[in-house]
């Protein structure tokens, strides 16, 4: 049975004509890039020509683009850089919403004497600019800031970050995963140093990512041996996977204005039905300032995990900002930063939408989701609180 899949911020199908691009160089094209023969240096010009059309999704100049094995990669090498390029600084800058790839690495870094700060959030899971502008100093060695946030879709102030940074001649990575091929980002206008990106979050496959690193910005590498990527990122390339990438940012690039519109009408459907539906229900997240794919509600008196196992036997994928179905044991690190209540994060729900999700299908959720939040209700003892004094 084909999966109802609305749980695209944590991996999306591989376009089928990405799929087409690809093949090829997993079939016939296995040559090194690297080789001196004219059946691996083709493969060489396949590489770049990837490499021009990931640039120009967020119009950057092809030699400022690092191909990785993913966003994780991307992350790690952007701050390990930093610190290697400005060896007598000892802090760090990021936030308590980051994904693991960047939060974790920062508290790795603590544990090596680092000192680093994470900043809060407020409710709605926007940064807080006092305690940030507060926070730089002139041993601040690198500051890492999200561009979008995984579980709720909230956006930064990158732009308004950047300048600030700038001004101080301080190094600025944004782990922008989230945010490249679902909204337009432009490089030459926004005062970022470095950004991450990873394939598999748009419609590229897993295990390639990029990491945009502005002319003229110090770089270290982080992974060191042959020449490759002009010595920036040794490790035989994975050919056949750069070119899916080259391909998925050229369609996004193609279609980006339109796709954003697309999804956000959906997303907007789902939500708003769940909203008139499901009696205390919230949504987590500044409404104002979201990705158009993303909603993360709270289901009270409900748990996640629950919901999840319920949405999965009707086909239906999404994913819980609760314990173990997140792969943590605890309950979503990004929900407790913002203080939402516990009794809402474990009832936390994140649906998130692409390009090939359908009306038919978001009316799908609206149909059944009212369904199991009452049944679900009935089973616990708060929700038969709540549904004696509620009607659906
Ligand atoms: N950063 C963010 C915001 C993400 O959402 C993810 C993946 O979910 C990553 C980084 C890690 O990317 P990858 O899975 O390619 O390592």
């Amino acid at each position: 049975m084909k999966p109802i899949y609305f749980d695209n911020n944590a991996t999306t199908p591989i376009a089928p004509e990405v799929l087409d691009e690809m093949l090829p160089y997993l079939r016939e094209f296995y040559g090194n890039p690297s080789s001196m023969h004219t059946f691996g240096g083709h493969l060489h010009r396949k590489i770049e020509d990837a490499r021009a059309k990931v640039a120009a999704l967020i119009n950057a100049e092809p030699e400022e683009i690092i191909f990785t094995s993913c966003g994780t990669e991307s992350d790690n090498t952007a701050i390990m850089s930093a610190i290697e390029s400005y060896p007598q600084k000892r802090h760090v800058i990021t936030t308590r919403v980051e994904h693991p790839a960047v939060l974790n690495f920062c508290k790795h870094l603590a544990r090596k004497g680092y000192r680093v700060t994470f900043l809060p959030v407020d409710k709605p899971g926007r940064l807080d600019m006092d305690t940030f502008l507060k926070a730089v100093d002139d041993d601040t060695a690198i500051v890492s800031i999200m561009y979008a946030n995984n579980e709720t879709g909230v956006i930064f102030p990158v732009a308004e970050i950047g300048e600030i940074l700038r001004e101080r001649k301080m190094p600025f990575h944004t782990d922008a995963v989230q945010a490249v091929g679902k909204i337009p980002i432009n490089v030459k206008e926004l005062p970022v140093d470095m950004l991450s990106l990873s394939g598999h979050k748009l419609h590229a496959p897993k295990g390639v990512g990029a990491l945009y690193v502005r002319k003229g910005t110090r770089f270290y590498p982080y992974i060191i041996g042959g020449h490759q990527e002009r010595g920036r990122r040794a490790g035989t390339e994975n050919v056949a996977s750069i070119i899916g990438l080259g391909k998925a940012c050229e369609l996004a690039k193609e279609h980006i204005d339109k796709e954003a519109d697309y999804f956000k009408r959906l997303r907007d459907r789902l939500e708003g039905a769940l909203l008139k539906l499901c009696p205390d229900v919230q949504i987590n997240g500044d409404t104002e300032n979201r990705l158009p794919n993303t909603t993360n509600m709270s289901f009270k008196y409900v748990e996640g995990e629950a919901i999840l196992l319920r949405l999965d036997e009707y086909g239906i994928c999404a994913s819980s900002g609760s314990a173990c179905t997140s792969g943590s044991l605890e309950p979503s690190h990004v929900l407790r930063a913002m203080g939402i209540p516990f009794n809402a994060i474990h009832g936390s729900i994140r649906f998130s939408l692409s390009r090939y999700n359908t009306e038919d299908e978001v009316d799908k959720v609206i149909e059944i989701m009212p369904l199991i939040i009452k049944e679900l209700r009935t089973l616990s003892p708060y929700g038969k609180v709540i549904l004696s004094k509620q009607s659906f």
